[in-house]
């Protein structure tokens, strides 16, 4: 294994099943890397699993954000395919209510998955990653990291909270071989999109065209983000070129933040 290649290692990413998650697993599978796909839909994750370029690719059932279930899930993950040399965080749930209308169950939620899982699963991933003296840790933010959006505080927060992470991680295992990056997507082509849209039109009566349209409207390339965009910039930070590159939210979308 040549040790700035993804040849051979074993990469481990979150929320694999669909979406974003499953293109990312897809594209570092072509580069080479043996990926063990995490979420909590077993059957699924073996069908993107069976999909995969090259072989050796497994999968490994937990909900992100209970820790007793993480850390069972990467002891399997480990005896099956070796220390984790890469972790993509990417599982994660957007639900939205105004203000006064998000429940402390929603704020939990959201804080759960998308910020308590990322923390979890880097704890669980650090250590092998620290015996190698070389790592990659990509923690797929949002542009809701790095901005706010009206109607979605708990999402924002948590991914706020991501970006912060990402921030303090990086410094403290800079000298490690270990980076910790952050990518923010804008609106992407998934069912979390599909899902936002078909909210706006049960709740306003608005066709799927306009409230496309609106979503669409807040990327000044004035389209929808495809998730093999996001997956490529995930590819870059774990590759050689991107060695010097730590602590950074990198957003891929169209230039919604600049
Ligand atoms: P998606 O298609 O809904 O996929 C989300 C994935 O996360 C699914 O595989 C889901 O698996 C998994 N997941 C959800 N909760 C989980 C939990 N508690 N434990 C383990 N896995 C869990 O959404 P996506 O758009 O690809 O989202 C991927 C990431 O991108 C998320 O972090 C999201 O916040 C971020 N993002 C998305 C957009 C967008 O517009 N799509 C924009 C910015 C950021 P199961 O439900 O099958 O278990």
């Amino acid at each position: 294994m040549q040790s700035n290649s993804l040849t051979g290692r074993h990469a481990l990413v979150t929320g694999a099943a669909r979406g974003i998650g499953a293109e990312i697993a897809r594209t570092l599978a072509a580069e080479g890397a043996v990926l063990t796909l995490l979420g909590r839909d077993r059957e699924a994750l073996q069908r993107v699993a069976d999909s995969l370029a090259g072989s050796g690719h497994g999968v490994a059932a937990a909900d992100v954000a209970n820790p007793e279930a993480v850390q069972a899930a990467f002891a399997e993950a480990r005896a099956a395919r070796g220390p984790v040399a890469v972790l993509v965080n990417n599982a994660g749930a957007a639900e939205s209510a105004p203000f006064l209308k998000t429940s402390f169950e929603l704020w939990q939620r959201m804080l759960s998955v998308n910020l308590t899982g990322s923390f979890l699963c880097a704890q669980a991933a650090l250590p092998d990653m620290l015996d190698a003296g070389w790592g990659r840790i990509v923690n797929i933010a949002s542009t809701a990291g790095q901005k706010g959006y009206a109607y979605v505080a708990a999402y924002t927060a948590a991914k706020h909270g991501v970006i912060g992470v990402t921030r303090s991680l990086a410094l403290e295992v800079a000298r490690k071989g270990i980076t910790v990056n952050a990518v923010c997507p804008g609106y992407t082509d998934t069912d979390i999109l599909r899902n936002s849209v078909a909210n706006v039109v049960g709740k306003t009566g608005r066709s799927e065209a306009d409230a496309l349209a609106e979503f669409s409207s807040v990327n000044p390339q004035k389209r929808i983000v495809q998730p093999a965009e996001v997956a490529d910039a995930v590819r870059w930070l774990c590759g050689a070129g991107a060695a010097s590159v730590t602590g950074q939210s990198i957003s891929v979308s169209g230039g919604e933040v600049t």
